[in-house]
């Protein structure tokens, strides 16, 4: 099979859809990089597991269009920032949400992390394959990074996509914010007694619930949410706790 021949055909025609969802339009050079980014990855699934992900359609809708819809509300937000904003992506996988998200903000610093090593490995042959200078990686875990000062309170926005239960991946994100910061866990379903224990855990963590969107995505038709978490105060010290315990032991 010749991958290079494999491409996201629908991608000129979703364009439509880019701009009616997040009000956005790929410019050529994205969306050549999207589609070599589609193609990368099909070829890396035939040494590594990276996704189930694989359909044209799926792909384009699960990976892409869903990693760009948690930014649409922030926007403004990255382009206001004086300095580069500096985003990590915690428990990236194949790169998502944080290879679409360095592929359309460029003055967006990317540091992708897991705790996989082959993953990692991967993502940076990616980085390189699209002259992506604003995405770095980082291989740990993140109970341990938060608690290193290089990373904890370093960063503006902090990503997270299908990392556990949503106490630990706030217990995950809220630490490595700068004052201010945001935190964006995406998320399938989502309750109001869900919200409840979330508000208690991001309390503790010295973040607020900002907002919470619900929205349908463009394909399939499913229901998916956005939350987002301010940093309002310095997260105490104690967190985050050991490797395991947060998702062991829920705040
Ligand atoms: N975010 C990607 C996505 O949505 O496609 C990948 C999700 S995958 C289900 C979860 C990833 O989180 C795995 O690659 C795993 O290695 C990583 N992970 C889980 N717990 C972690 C931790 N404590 N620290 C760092 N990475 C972690």
């Amino acid at each position: 099979m010749d991958l290079e021949s494999l491409p996201i055909s629908n991608l000129p025609e979703m364009a439509e859809t880019w701009q009616q969802t997040i009000n956005w339009q790929p410019s050529q050079e994205e969306q050549s990089q999207l589609q070599r980014l589609y193609q990368l990855i099909l070829a890396g699934n035939l040494q590594l597991n990276l996704t189930r992900i694989t359909e044209p359609e799926e792909f384009w809708e699960k990976h892409l269009w869903d990693s760009l819809r948690g930014m649409a509300p922030q926007q403004q937000f990255i382009s206001t920032l004086q300095d580069k904003t500096k985003l990590i992506d915690i428990g990236t996988g194949a790169g998502f949400p944080g290879l679409p998200i360095a592929i359309v903000f460029p003055n967006c610093q990317v540091t992708l992390l897991d705790s996989t090593r082959k993953k990692i490995n991967f993502i940076d042959q990616v980085l390189t394959n699209l002259s992506l200078n604003n995405g770095k990686t980082l291989v740990g875990r993140v109970e341990e990074i938060g608690q290193q000062n290089q990373h904890r309170q370093q960063y503006d926005l902090a990503t997270i996509r299908a990392v556990g239960t949503v106490s630990a991946c706030a217990e995950y994100t809220l630490p490595l914010l700068k004052k201010d910061g945001l935190a964006v866990i995406y998320r399938g379903s989502w309750t109001r007694e869900e919200e409840k224990s979330l508000e208690n855990a991001v309390k503790q963590l010295g973040g607020v619930v900002e907002l919470i969107e619900e929205f349908t995505t463009p394909l399939a038709h499913s229901i998916r949410h956005c939350l987002y978490l301010r940093k309002v105060e310095n997260t105490p010290s104690k967190f985050p706790r050991a490797v395991g315990v947060p998702t062991q032991k829920p705040i």
